[in-house]
C-alpha cells in the first residue's frame, strides 16, 4: 500500500452522525492505535483494554454523555478497511449491526490494524504522524491537538497544524467584530500595536461542519479559547457565560468562575453576534455539564 492511499483511507472513516451530534469515537480509537504502533506494542489489543482507554479519551475529548459506547467504534471500524477483528465470527451482533459489549468481553476479542497497515505505520513514523495529524485536524479544534496527541502517546514533535494558518479571513472578521478584545474577560493586550494571545474561536467546530462565519465565531483570549474548546464554559441562549459545575482549582475564580452568568462583550452589530444554532451545538456537544 502506498503512503498516499493509507492517508486517504484514514481520511474516509465513516463517522456516525445524527443532528450534528459529535462522534469522535473512531478518530480517537485510531489515534490511540497509532500511538500503540509508535510505542512498539502488540498489533492486536483486547477489547477490554481498548474499552478502558477509549472511555478515558472520550471523557476528556468527547461530548458529555451519560453512557459511553466503545463497542460500536471497536466493531464498526472494520468496515472502514483499517481494522481487523480476530475471531469476529464468535461475536454476537445485534439487529442494528452492532456487536454486543458483553460478547466482546466474554470472548476476549482482540483487534488491531491489519498487518499491511500496521507494518507501514511502524516502519514509517513520519507517515504515522501525518495520519494522526490529519485526523486531529479533521475532527478537533487546534487548541486540543497537542493535548489529544499527548493523551494517546504520540510525541510532541508535531509542528502546529495547518488549520492554525488556514482561516485568516475568519480570524480578521471575528476579531474586528469584537473590537479586538476577549468576549469573556475583555483582554486586549497589544504588542507593537498588534493584538497578542487573542484568537477567533469557532463556536461549532470546523470539524463538525461549523462555518467560517462571524456568527459562528467568538473573539477569545488564549486562555478562554482553550477553556471554551474543552467545555469548561459555554454560552446561554441569552449570550451569557455558563461555567461548568465540574470546574475548580486554584485560579478558577479569577480566570473563570467570576464570569459565570455574566453577559459576553458582544459585537456592536447584532448581526455579528453568535447565532443560537451554533451556541446550542456547543452547549450540547462540548460543554462538560448538561444545561
Ligand atoms: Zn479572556
Amino acid at each position: 500500500m502506498k503512503p498516499g492511499s493509507l492517508l486517504e483511507r484514514f481520511s474516509k472513516l465513516q463517522i456516525w452522525s445524527s443532528k450534528g451530534q459529535r462522534a469522535p469515537h473512531k478518530p480517537l480509537l485510531v489515534l490511540w492505535g497509532i500511538g500503540r504502533c509508535l510505542r512498539g506494542e502488540d498489533r492486536l489489543v483486547s477489547y477490554r483494554e481498548a474499552d478502558r482507554e477509549l472511555t478515558n479519551l472520550l471523557s476528556s475529548f468527547g461530548p458529555h454523555r451519560k453512557v459511553v459506547h466503545t463497542e460500536a467504534p471497536f466493531w464498526r471500524l472494520q468496515n472502514d478497511g483499517v481494522w481487523e477483528i480476530r475471531d469476529a465470527n464468535q461475536v454476537t451482533v445485534g439487529p442494528g449491526g452492532n456487536a454486543h459489549k458483553s460478547s466482546l468481553l466474554q470472548q476476549d476479542i482482540h483487534a488491531g490494524f491489519p498487518k499491511a497497515i500496521d507494518a507501514i505505520l511502524r516502519d514509517n513514523e513520519e507517515l504515522a504522524e501525518r495520519v494522526a495529524r490529519s485526523l486531529v485536524d479533521a475532527h478537533f479544534p487546534s487548541t486540543l491537538h497537542e493535548e489529544i496527541l499527548r493523551a494517546v502517546g504520540i510525541g510532541s514533535r508535531f509542528v502546529q497544524s495547518r488549520r492554525m494558518y488556514r482561516d485568516s479571513r475568519f480570524r480578521d472578521a471575528v476579531l474586528a467584530a469584537y473590537g479586538y478584545r476577549c468576549a469573556v474577560c475583555e483582554f486586549a493586550v497589544r504588542l507593537n500595536e498588534e493584538p497578542v494571545a487573542l484568537d477567533a474561536a469557532h463556536i461549532k467546530w470546523h470539524g463538525a461542519r461549523g462555518p467560517d462565519h462571524v456568527r459562528n465565531g467568538l473573539a477569545l483570549c488564549a486562555l478562554h479559547h482553550r477553556l471554551f474548546d474543552k467545555g469548561a464554559f459555554t454560552l446561554s441562549q441569552r449570550r451569557s457565560v455558563v461555567v461548568a459545575k465540574s470546574a475548580s482549582g486554584r485560579g478558577f475564580d479569577e480566570s473563570l468562575g467570576r464570569f459565570d452568568s455574566r453577559p459576553l462583550s458582544l459585537p456592536e452589530k447584532d448581526a455579528d453576534a453568535p447565532d443560537p444554532r451554533f451556541s446550542k451545538w456547543h452547549a450540547r456537544e462540548v460543554f462538560s455539564s448538561p444545561l
